[in-house]
């Protein structure tokens, strides 16, 4: 006899990770290529000493500093060990095995596999023919089951940003005892007007969380730290369902630290919005479709020569995020990396 594992894994796809190629440049995750914010990185040294003890579980320090930057009571926040594992929190605060959740598709990777992981129904619905979410086929697929929605904004990997007019529209639709997450991973690099901020909506409404991450503007991903500002008893919720100090004690003190380094954030979320329309008009000069784009990288939504693509991005030593048969996405990175990239663009033939 062999140990037997869950059946229902076999047929679960693997995350797949944005590769790492020697010697080429990654455009292929959605990290930052500046590094963590200057300051932040002599924080992170102190911290080292430090790391023979347990981090602080309640992880108090980061929560009140979130609390008052954000206008909420510390108790509606809950800190994770990145968003990603903050989406598996809420899908396990929130559902059992009957119980259905609804996201959008092609959105973030990782909803359909923590729905499954946690054992909870998916419900993915597509997005229009503008590569944006469909709101209206969202609230459609609302069912008595449906304990939970991902609304990713900007979308990952599309790019595309909801307006706050029709995001309240589209809430006023949701049953009030459903809960709507709203994805904000990228929330530092939108500079449209008309967008709406995920934490200003949670305040006001009893069943909207919105979740954010250190990983992307900040900078941070290898330190793994996000957080959402939920409905308070879905706060507490989100805390038992946490695996013990998962949080770790560098994540938080470079999380606190990164807060205060807000200048040095303007200047690089700046510099990455002016590279983003400078690299999507210069795509849309050769004749690529792209769609506008609130985040940190772009869509080219090329179908079948998507793999194409891809390999003639490889051979130009410049590793991009492919899905196949679908589009590729392409991570802004720093000037030189760009270029490389529109170059390798520019000779690929459409
Ligand atoms: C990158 C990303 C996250 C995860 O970020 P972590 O905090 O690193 O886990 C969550 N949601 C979306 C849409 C992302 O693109």
């Amino acid at each position: 006899m062999t140990v037997r594992t869950r059946a229902d894994l076999d047929q679960l796809p693997a995350y797949v990770a944005g590769r790492t190629v020697p010697g080429s440049i990654k455009l292929a995750s959605n990290e930052v290529s500046g590094g963590p914010l200057p300051s932040v990185v002599e924080a992170i040294g102190q911290a080292a000493t430090e790391v023979h003890r347990y981090p602080d579980m309640g992880t108090t320090k980061l929560t009140e500093a979130l609390a008052s930057r954000l206008h909420v009571a510390p108790e509606r926040i809950a800190v994770g060990c990145g968003s990603v594992s903050l989406c598996e929190q809420l899908v396990l605060a929130t559902c059992t095995a009957e119980d259905e959740v609804v996201f959008p598709w092609r959105s973030f990777e990782a909803y359909p596999i923590i729905t499954r992981v946690a054992g909870a129904r998916q419900v993915p619905v597509p997005l229009t023919g503008d590569h944006a979410l469909d709101l209206d086929a969202m609230a459609a697929a609302v069912t008595p089951a449906t304990r939970l929605m991902f609304v990713c904004t900007p979308n990952n990997p599309t790019g595309t940003l909801l307006r706050r007019a029709e995001l309240d529209a589209f809430l006023d639709r949701i049953p009030s005892d459903v809960l709507v997450v709203l994805d904000e991973a990228y929330w530092e690099f939108v500079t449209d007007p008309d967008a709406p901020d995920g934490v200003e909506i949670a305040r006001n409404r009893d069943n909207v969380a919105s979740m954010r991450t250190f990983s992307k503007a900040y900078g941070l991903a290898g330190l793994r730290v996000g957080y959402a500002v939920a409905p308070e008893h879905v706060a507490a919720a989100l805390r038992k369902v946490c695996i013990p100090f998962s949080v770790n004690a560098i994540a938080q003190v470079a999380a606190l630290a990164s807060l205060e380094a807000q200048d040095e954030l303007k200047a690089r979320c700046d510099s990455v919005v002016a590279e983003r329309v400078r690299v999507r008009d210069a795509l849309l000069e050769l004749g690529y479709e792209v769609p506008e784009t609130q985040a940190n990288f772009v869509w080219l939504p090329l179908g079948d020569r998507t793999q194409a693509f891809n390999e003639h991005c490889l051979e130009n030593r410049v590793v991009v995020r492919a899905f196949v048969g679908d589009g590729a996405r392409v991570t802004i990175g720093l000037p030189e990396e760009n270029d490389a990239f529109l170059a390798a663009a520019r000779t690929f033939q459409q």
